[in-house]
């Protein structure tokens, strides 16, 4: 069982890495900026109450955080494990997580500033399957299409230049402190997030004594 939390400023890569590190590994992908995303998209209740904090780039409250976590990994369907993306992302979150899980190891993936603009502002999502592209280092085959469901890609609605600015704002105040507190339980890997997506998964699982990434065969 392998237990993982994968931590870096906005677009850092963190979906990206966590999808690679579970593909071969079977562990589970649990982003949580994702399933709220989802609400917001299946246009449910909770959707309802998180859409505009999302959208603005705030943080949502710990309590509906919390239940969201604990819904999820009640779900047990991580049998070999999971890489938990997203959070905890303040000291009342990261609490609650040591209190009730143990974790493997923190990959902390650093990313500077300047690169960290350029990147989110050219990042579109498909709102169908979730796939991730940048308009600088990951286009799509067809211009505005997912190359695996060809469905309509769009901006994330939080991936504007005023949202950024709240985001990294909140990352520095609230997030990088948890990284000091885990910090201090010795299991931080630092990892530079720069190099192409298959260099930096290289280096996770160096870090983390993991085989190569090995790609599924279908
Ligand atoms: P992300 O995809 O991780 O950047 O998350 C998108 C948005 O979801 C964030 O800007 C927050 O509004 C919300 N969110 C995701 N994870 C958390 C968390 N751990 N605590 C509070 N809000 C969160």
């Amino acid at each position: 069982m392998r237990k993982y939390v994968i931590m870096g400023v906005q677009g850092s890569g963190k979906g990206t890495q966590s999808e690679l590190l579970c593909d071969d590994l079977d562990l589970v992908h649990i982003a949580v900026g994702d399933i709220f995303r989802w609400h917001v998209q299946s246009h449910t209740k909770l959707g309802a109450q998180v859409r505009r904090i999302m959208n603005a780039g705030d943080l949502v409250g710990d309590d509906m955080v919390e239940k969201v976590v604990r819904e999820r990994l009640d779900q047990h369907d991580w049998n070999f494990g999971f890489v938990i993306d997203g959070f905890p992302r303040n000291g009342r979150q990261a609490e609650f997580f040591m209190e009730s899980y143990d974790i493997d190891g923190v990959i902390h993936l650093e990313l500077p500033e300047d690169e960290v603009r350029r990147r989110v502002l050219s990042r579109r999502l498909c709102p169908n399957c979730g796939m991730d592209y940048n308009l600088i280092a990951d286009r799509p085959e067809v211009e505005g299409r997912c190359d695996i469901c060809g469905h309509e890609l769009i901006t994330r609605a939080d991936d504007t230049p005023e949202a950024l600015d709240a985001r990294l704002r909140d990352y520095n105040e609230k997030t990088r402190p948890v990284l000091e507190l885990f910090r201090r339980k010795e299991f931080v890997h630092d990892i530079d997030a720069r190099p192409p997506a298959d260099e930096v998964q290289a280096k996770i699982r160096a870090a983390l004594n993991l085989p190569p990434y090995q790609p599924k065969r279908d």
